[in-house]
């Protein structure tokens, strides 16, 4: 017989795939220009030259042996220094190669840094709205999520909400900013309490508790905003990061963990971080992607078509009445449905061709979310059709 939980969790019904499936049909029928699609998040903006410049030279070499080869199970140590410096310089650290270990982006960084610190029956929390994987990954480590709201008119962390859901038995939380769905970049005040109560429970209940960063959006931030780099407020602190935003890179399965160098017993916990990605078969990220990373550590993509793109869709969104936080990362628009019911605004907006995905399941009841990393023109064409989804409101 097969593994129960494993047959649920591939037969388990997916909004997104569905949406992404039924958007291809409708396609067909009325056209790709006549379809607003806005579920996914992939990138729309493409790789850096430099990027694919680099791929191709790297293809051309003579050693396609050493090229396509295995690397340590870690990474390449040639590319964990390059990291690691790169790391050291932007936020002033000390982290040698020693504290990277490469990975396929940033879901098999979460699943191995919650493997190497949760044991059986330990809490993991996580702030609303949260990543929908989050729940996968922290049971999958034998773990229980816990959920803390936000406060509802910021999407920012609740501080007291917070403080009251860390437990005995709390082992580590989750830090997504910029947010996925929200887009919301957490405030350094907010970050520096968060720290500070982190710092508390630890010395109450005796035990580490660890900060997991998962950063895949911390390079797409627009306008001048801090997103504050966590190893600097709290040394308990693992940061996942990847590439598949940041390079435009998501299908290559190329990314990070850093363990802080002066987090309790680091040595030990990166050791940790080597065994679980032993134990879920992690090793060796790609050989090719880790080689372009060394080369292309300053690479970064263009991210004003995706501020050209927040700033229209959500300056439309407000004028037509819609209530939601100004995005200030990352390429998503979080969306509060009228009548609170996040489901009907997904069929609504359906019937004038919208498509949007329906929250309920990232941990927070009634919004809709917007991935505006598209074609500028699709944002252009919708707005016609938002205004109509409005006025069924009668906004
Ligand atoms: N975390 C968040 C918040 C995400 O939005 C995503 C992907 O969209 C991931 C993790 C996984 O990213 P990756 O493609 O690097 O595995």
């Amino acid at each position: 017989m097969y593994n129960k939980k494993a047959y649920a969790l591939g037969s388990k019904r997916s909004i997104i795939r569905e949406i992404f499936e039924y958007s291809k049909v409708r396609a067909q029928e009325i056209g790709t220009d006549k379809v607003y699609d806005f579920s996914l998040g992939n990138p729309s903006v493409e790789p850096p030259k430099e990027v694919t410049e680099t791929i191709k030279n790297l293809i051309s070499t003579n050693n396609q042996t050493l090229l396509h080869g295995y690397t340590s199970a870690q990474g390449d140590l040639a590319v964990r220094t390059v990291i690691s410096q790169n790391i050291n310089s932007r936020f002033a650290l000390n982290l040698t190669p020693n504290n990277i270990y490469m990975t396929c982006g940033a879901a098999a960084s979460l699943s191995i840094c919650l493997k190497a610190v949760m044991n059986e029956g330990e809490e993991c929390i996580v702030f609303s709205p949260f990543f929908t994987e989050y729940r996968v990954f922290v049971e999958n480590a034998g773990g229980k999520l816990v959920v803390s709201n936000p406060n509802f008119d910021t999407l920012q962390i609740d501080l007291e909400d917070f403080n009251s859901k860390i437990t005995e038995n709390t082992k580590a939380v989750i830090i997504n900013s910029p947010n996925n769905p929200s887009g919301v970049v957490y405030s350094e005040e907010i970050i520096l309490k968060v720290c500070s109560i982190l710092e508390q429970k630890q010395a109450e209940f005796g035990h580490d508790i660890y900060l997991i960063s998962d950063e895949p959006y911390r390079e797409l931030v627009y306008g001048d905003v801090k997103v504050p780099y966590l190893m600097n407020y709290y040394k308990n602190t693992m940061v996942c990061y990847s590439y598949s935003k940041s390079l435009s890179l998501p299908g290559e399965r190329i990314g990070y963990i850093a363990v802080n160098p002066d987090m309790n017993n680091s040595s030990e916990v990166y050791l940790a971080v080597c065994g679980a990605g032993r134990s879920l078969g992690y090793v060796c990220a790609p050989s090719l992607f880790q080689k372009v990373i060394e080369k292309c550590i300053n690479a970064k993509v263009n991210i004003d078509a995706y501020k050209q793109n927040r700033d229209i869709i959500y300056n439309a969104l407000t004028e037509y009445g819609f209530d939601c936080v100004k995005p200030d990362g990352a390429f998503y628009l979080f969306v509060k449905s009228p009548d609170g019911d996040a489901y009907s605004m997904y069929e609504k907006a359906k019937k004038h061709e919208i498509l949007l995905v329906p929250c309920d399941d990232f941990g927070i009841k009634g919004y809709v979310r917007i991935a505006y990393c598209v074609d500028k023109k699709r944002i252009e064409n919708s707005l016609d059709a938002f205004m109509k989804l409005a006025k069924d409101y009668s906004l």
